[in-house]
């Protein structure tokens, strides 16, 4: 019996054992940290052997085939002692792919993600079509794969997902944008980064499609060079485009073959240039996919957004307060402050990944009238911004940072919690960090 071995014990890796054990593989699954109970709940249930809090090499070091967690380094200990037995290592996507023959829409880039993932799946609901979401939202692929029958999936690929991936193909992939990210994964190398996102695009036919942003400098840096079978369909705010989608004056325009679908972009539900980008990829999947222009309006416009995204919490005092906790990179700053009329009290700070604030200087200047550092070492924003913003104050909770910013924001302006860092130096992760802070918005 070929045996599988699962490194990871969190959502994907959960569903990638229980879809090995249905396929009956001899299947054991290690984390070297906990494992939640709700988790070891579905080991039993499944009757999955599995250990927690440690790596057991003899029983890991076996394996015919091992499904990693993309949460694991390539440089972990164990996963260096895999590569050198030169024992296969796959993603979940790519282990569940194989026994998965419904049509796959996989959605990557730096920025904007879930998102246009989440907004391809209401689409396709809309639509009336039997679709599953999952990639790095909700219930993991392997876990759908194993215990539902769809015949559409809507797959958020990160790029340490797409790292394991190798015969696994997209029937439409949407790259939205590349920005630098996670760059200590790849080495300090963009190109490394680079490479990794244009993965989502391997294996490809003629017949599928890949819909990208013919604005974004560095996708369309290296489009040419990675040879491409598919149906190449851009987006673009800047040029008119033949096949695929852009903007004119006032409205969207979508065309695939001789067909045109076209929107009012006041009518879009979601606000920001970054939501126009968004929502151009989704009206072309809806386009490619012969969806009614009737239901794809209907679902741009009415598409509530996703939590902790740009999320409209409350106005107080003429005070609004917005939460886009999940900004946890400049370039995604960079739409919330280009999204916002009138003033700005920016909520900001958090673990710092190497940020480089240049590209929002000039919204900042602009805009910012105060910052409310969020974070335990506020030093690097402080002295980025204090020669351009006048008032900068530190707070180590949310509840402080609200209660601060109310103080210092007027009437008509806007406090926006978009941090531009990761959230684990005060809180477990971004949407803890948005929960507290949108409670104490309603505290206010
Ligand atoms: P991801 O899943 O790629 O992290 P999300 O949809 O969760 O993306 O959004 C993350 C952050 O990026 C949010 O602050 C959101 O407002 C912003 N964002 C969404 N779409 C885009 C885009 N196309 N370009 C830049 N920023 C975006």
């Amino acid at each position: 019996m070929k045996r599988v071995v699962v490194l990871g014990g969190g959502e994907s890796g959960i569903g990638s054992a229980v879809l090995a054990k249905t396929k009956n593989f001899d299947v054991f699954l290690s984390d070297k940290g906990k494992i939640s109970d709700e988790h070891k709940k579905i080991l039993a249930q499944y009757k999955v052997d599995f250990e927690e809090n440690r790596h057991t090499e003899n029983k890991i070091l076996n394996a015919d085939e091992i499904i990693k967690s993309p949460g694991i380094p390539d440089k972990a200990p164990v996963v260096l002692k895999l590569k050198e037995k030169g024992i296969n290592i796959v993603s979940e996507i790519e282990f569940a792919g194989r026994y998965c023959d419904a049509k796959k829409i996989c959605i990557t880039g730096s920025n904007g993600k879930t998102t246009t993932a989440t907004l391809i799946c209401f689409l396709l609901k809309n639509a009336g079509v039997n679709v599953g979401l999952a990639g790095n939202i909700g219930k993991s692929f392997a876990l759908q794969v194993a215990t539902e029958n769809h015949d559409y999936y809507v797959l958020e690929l990160s790029s340490f997902q797409l790292d394991g991936m190798y015969e696994f193909k997209a029937d439409i992939a949407v790259l939205l944008n590349i920005t630098p990210d996670h760059l200590d994964r790849y080495d300090y190398k963009l190109e490394n980064y680079v490479r990794s996102k244009f993965r989502i695009t391997q294996n490809m036919d003629d017949d599928d499609c890949f819909i990208f942003c013919a604005d974004d400098t560095i996708t369309m840096a290296h489009i040419e060079e990675i040879v491409l079978k598919a149906k190449m369909l851009p987006f673009s705010r800047k040029t008119n485009i033949i096949q695929g989608s852009y903007t004119e004056n006032e409205s969207l325009f979508t065309k695939i073959n001789n067909n045109t679908f076209s929107m009012l972009i006041d009518d879009l539900s979601l606000k920001g240039k970054h939501n126009i980008y968004n929502s151009m990829a989704a009206a072309i999947t809806g386009k490619v996919l012969n969806i009614k222009n009737e239901v794809i309006r209907q679902s741009l416009s009415t598409f509530k957004g996703v939590e902790h995204r740009l999320e409209f919490v409350l106005s107080v005092g003429g005070i609004k307060f917005i939460n886009d906790s999940k900004a946890t990179n400049v370039n995604s700053v960079w739409y919330a402050l280009d999204s916002i009329n009138g003033k700005i009290v920016w909520i900001a700070g958090g673990t710092d990944k190497g940020n480089d604030y240049g590209e929002i200087m000039d919204l900042v200047k602009e805009k910012v009238h105060a910052i409310v550092c969020l974070g335990v070492d506020n030093s690097k924003i402080i002295s980025q911004f204090k020669s351009i913003v006048p008032v900068i104050a530190e707070t180590d909770s949310a509840q402080n940072a609200v209660e601060k910013s109310y103080e210092l924001a007027y009437p008509g302006d806007t406090v926006l919690l978009s941090p531009a860092c990761a959230s684990f130096d005060l809180f477990e992760n971004y949407e803890d960090r948005g929960e507290q802070f949108k409670k104490a918005v309603r505290n206010l």
